[in-house]
Formats: structure tokens, sequence, C-alpha cells
């Protein structure tokens, strides 16, 4: 697990400016949440915290390391998108356990590790199904555990729940909460969902058009919007 510190980052694509200056200090085991309307910028900024992208400008850095700095294959990141592709030919429990396959994990380390991350999840019944044989939910807990498998410093989701319907956003959203509590894990979760932010984030970051409008504990940004576009954007009665 890992601080996260954002100072001055800045993207542009061509004479698009997507981020103007992002700065966001997350604390070890802090929960993030990127909030904004679509095309704010916020896919934009989790991709240069995940190493995907390149900065314009700026410093990012996971607990004392910049993220340029570390080679791919060295960060301990994992992140879990909207689209969740599993491998449609293998196994839930080959599915979970790839990446310490790919890390050459020994089989029986990879199995006591897949079982521990399906439990949590509660899909330790489905190890032998292929992702075909199972619903969306499930799918989705198998994408999660593909993730927690890893152990990584720094989760990072993108939107993890928008395929979902209704009843199994609201069940998803306590798992994940409850993941979060279990393993005390840093988290950044962008969404354009105000009810998912103020439930999930120790920490919520309104953005609009490639700015963080405001930087707060959720109450506070409720309580105190800093501006209009905040007040209305989740919400509360300013
Ligand atoms: P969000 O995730 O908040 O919806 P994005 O980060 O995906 O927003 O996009 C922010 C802005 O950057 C949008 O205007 C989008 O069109 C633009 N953008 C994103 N990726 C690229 C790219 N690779 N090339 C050009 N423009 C991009
Ligand atoms: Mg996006």
């Amino acid at each position: 697990m890992a601080t996260l510190t954002l100072e001055g980052v800045r993207k542009s694509f061509g004479s698009l400016d997507v981020l103007k200056g992002i700065d966001v200090a997350l604390e070890d085991g802090g929960f993030l949440v990127l909030l904004g309307p679509s095309g704010c910028g916020k896919s934009t900024l989790l991709g240069i915290i995940a190493g995907l992208e390149e900065a314009t400008g700026g410093d990012i850095r996971i607990g004392a390391r910049r993220v340029n700095e570390v080679h791919p294959k060295d960060r301990n990141i994992a992140m879990v998108f909207q689209s969740y592709a599993l491998y449609p030919t293998m196994s839930v429990e080959r599915n979970i356990g790839f990446g310490l396959e790919m890390r050459g994990v020994p089989a029986s380390e990879r199995t006591a590790a897949v079982k521990r991350a399906a439990e949590l999840l509660q899909v330790d019944h489905l190890l032998d199904r292929k992702p075909a044989q199972l619903s969306g939910g499930q799918r989705q807990r198998i994408a999660m555990g593909r993730a927690i498998v890893r152990e990584p410093e720094l989760f990072l989701f993108d939107e993890p729940l928008s395929n979902l319907d209704a009843k199994l956003r609201v069940e998803m959203r306590t798992e994940i909460k409850r993941l979060h509590e279990r393993l005390g894990s840093t988290i950044v979760y962008v969404t354009h969902d105000q009810v998912e932010a103020m439930t999930l984030g120790t920490k919520v970051a309104v953005m609009r058009g490639g700015t963080i409008q405001q930087l707060a504990a959720p109450r506070e940004i409720y309580d105190r919007p800093v501006n209009m576009f905040v007040a209305s954007f989740i919400g509360s009665p300013a």
C-alpha cells in the first residue's frame, strides 16, 4: 500500500488541454473518488496514474517513487474497468490467477492466493466455471479478484459498476466498501455517480473541464460546496 501524490499534473492532446494542473495528496489506505461529468478528464487522469499515459507536465508519485521512473512490470498497480475482459476459454480460477501465472508464481502458491481472493469476493464456488456461465455481477467480481490477487499497492477503478443494473450496483458498491475496509488498500475510483462517490470516498475530488473544483471529505463537500457547480453537481442544498 502507498500514498499517492499528484502535483501540477497536466495533459494535452495536441491543442486540447484535458488536464490543467491537478494536485492531490492521498494518504496510505485512503479512498479517493474522482467525480465529474463525462469528458472532464477522469479516465485520462487515471491512465496517467497507472502509467498507461504520459503526463504533459507535473509530478506523480506513488509512495516515494515517481511513476514514470518505474518500469511498467515493476509497478504494483491494479486497474478495474467497466468492461472486464475475462479470458473466455479459461476457468474462473485461471482467470483470477493469470497475472500470478505470468509472473512465474508457483502453482501451489497461486492456488492458495486465488482461493483467498475468491473467498473474499464470495465467488469460491465458481472457480471451475467459464466466464460465459457467469452473470454480469459475478464477472465483475472475478475481474476484481484478478486485481486483488496481485496485492497491489494501489487500486484504480474506472466506472466499474456502470454496466450493471441498479440492484447489482448497490450490492457491488457495498462489496467494494467492504473490500477497502478489509484490505486497507489505497484506492482511486472514477465515477460520474454522486451517490457512489459520497458513499465510497474518504475523499472526493469534484472535477470539471480538467480541473479539480473541490477536494474534501464527502460530508464537507455536501455541507460546504465551494461554488455553484459543485453544489448543483452533487445536489447539495446550497
Ligand atoms: P472522462 O473519463 O471524464 O469522461 P476522458 O478523460 O475520457 O474524460 O476525456 C477527457 C477529454 O479528453 C475528452 O474531451 C476526450 O475527448 C479527450 N481525450 C481523451 N483521450 C484522448 C486521446 N487519446 N486523444 C485525444 N483526445 C482525447
Ligand atoms: Mg471515463
